[in-house]
């Protein structure tokens, strides 16, 4: 453990220990541990080894219904896929929880959907919209036309894959085969 100026912590983040340093604004002692109290970002005087943390401007970056999130898909099972929350969309504040995220089948796009492996894999990224919180948990919604795959990489040989001009596919140049997703209009490639 070694935080430097400018790292960004939470209530409760060990900053070091009473030898190295002397807490200040926004930190304590707790039995030889200084801990910041609140979040925002570590400044360090190096003259008179004082820590203080200084608040993040704004409030924490929380999310809130409508939110748009940018994260990665962690599993696809029956009729649920997990994402693991990275960050919003044009914001570069980190996250004030580390947000897990569920999308149902019937939230992936307007009509239906056979199977949820046509339109996510494990490793993808995707755009997507809050639709529900519950704390730290999350339900997303990808119907909209931004929303849905932004980055995938062939599930044979991990190359990434490029949109195709039918709706909701993507190719592998390598494998010379194609794959369904529910593609996002801003897909990058
Ligand atoms: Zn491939």
């Amino acid at each position: 453990m070694k935080v430097k100026s400018g790292d960004f912590v939470m209530p409760g983040d060990v900053l070091g220990v009473s030898e190295q340093f002397l807490p200040d604004e926004w930190t304590y002692d707790d039995e030889g541990y200084i801990k910041s109290a609140i979040i925002g970002n570590v400044s360090i005087n190096n003259s008179n080894k004082k820590i203080s943390v200084v608040p993040s401007r704004g409030n924490p970056n929380v999310l809130h219904l409508g939110d748009i999130v940018y994260g990665q898909i962690t599993d696809v099972r029956g009729q649920r896929a997990l994402i693991d929350v990275q960050g919003m969309k044009d914001n570069d504040r980190q996250l004030a929880l580390p947000y897990m995220a569920a999308i149902h089948i019937s939230q992936v796009k307007k009509g239906y959907l056979e199977k949820l492996t046509d339109a996510f894999r494990i490793g993808d990224v995707i755009e997507a919209k809050v639709s529900r919180i519950m704390g730290d948990n999350l339900d997303l919604n990808t119907s909209d036309k931004e929303s849905g795959v932004v980055k995938a990489m062939c599930t044979r040989c991990r190359a990434f894959m490029i949109p195709t001009e039918k709706r909701d596919e993507l190719y592998c140049e390598v494998c010379d085969r194609k794959e369904r997703r529910k593609v996002s209009s801003e897909y990058d490639y």
